[in-house]
């Protein structure tokens, strides 16, 4: 059965963009997905609908066996527990220690931090180090975030995720800002960790060579529909 069960999902802005017009897709457990497409496509709106960043205007998303299209308040929270988000632009933060960030994933999505470091326990430690090692960065690890180029900032975003026990991970052009040879490092750090620890992915790129290189599965997107899915060999360069 999939993880994640998305049906019909429409999103219509305020101003009247349509940007998603009926997207539906399932996810497999440990799948890893790639979504493609142009600037303007729908891909983040779509990864915001999923995890309700974004409120759906009609649809129903399906996250472990749980409709969560319309949940609030503590119930969705539970759900996004196992709901990983990685962002273009890192989202770490500065001034705190690339092991305190990994740390953090154990807080859960978007918690408040300030001063809840105290709490974890020497297990949790120890766990942090063998996830900041496996994304190459044991050595970092009492560098503060703000000084680590952009490559290990999203490799310390991949640790942080799977502290967080995600068990799908939402990555929202997470190379967009990365040079080519820190773009391959990471992605292929998140298809390594995805496959090791059967963390599902979705993630968005607008780079077709490495959709091809890493997905199990390609969908691309344009204005808001689904345009292509299947495997990377059947990937067409016009999509
Ligand atoms: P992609 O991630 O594929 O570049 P987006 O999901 O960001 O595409 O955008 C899809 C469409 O929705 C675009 O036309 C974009 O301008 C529009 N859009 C995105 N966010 C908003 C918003 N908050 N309000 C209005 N339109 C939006
Ligand atoms: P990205 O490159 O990550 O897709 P964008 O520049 O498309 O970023 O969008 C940045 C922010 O502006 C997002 O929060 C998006 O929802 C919002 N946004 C994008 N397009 C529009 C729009 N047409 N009207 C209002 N907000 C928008």
């Amino acid at each position: 059965t999939p993880i994640l069960s998305v049906s019909d999902l429409k999103k219509t802005f305020p101003d009247g963009t349509r940007a998603l017009k009926g997207v539906s897709i399932d996810v497999m457990p440990g799948e890893f997905l790639v979504m493609i497409g142009s600037s303007g496509a729908g891909k983040s709106t779509f990864l915001r609908c999923t995890n309700h960043l974004f409120k759906p205007t009609s649809g129903k998303i399906v996250f472990e066996g749980k409709d969560i299209s319309a949940v609030k308040g503590r119930a969705l929270r539970d759900a996004r527990k196992h709901l990983g988000m990685i962002f273009q632009g890192y989202n770490l933060v500065k001034r705190l220690t690339t092991l305190e960030n990994v740390l953090l994933g154990r807080l859960g999505y978007m918690s408040s931090i300030t001063g809840a470091l105290g709490i974890y326990s020497r297990e949790d430690r120890l766990r942090a180090v063998d996830l900041l090692e496996r994304v190459g960065l044991g050595e970092q690890r009492f560098k503060r975030a703000d000084q680590l180029s952009g490559g290990q900032q999203q490799r310390v975003g991949i640790a942080r995720a799977i502290a967080q026990q995600a068990r799908l991970i939402l990555a929202d052009e997470p190379i967009a800002s990365l040079d080519p040879k820190a773009s391959d490092t990471v992605m292929s750090y998140l298809h390594q960790v995805s496959r090791e620890e059967g963390i599902a992915c979705i993630v968005n790129l607008h780079q077709v060579d490495y959709a091809k290189k890493y997905a199990d599965r390609i969908v691309g997107l344009k204005d808001g529909e689904i345009a292509f899915l299947g495997s990377p060999e059947d990937v067409t360069d016009e999509v």
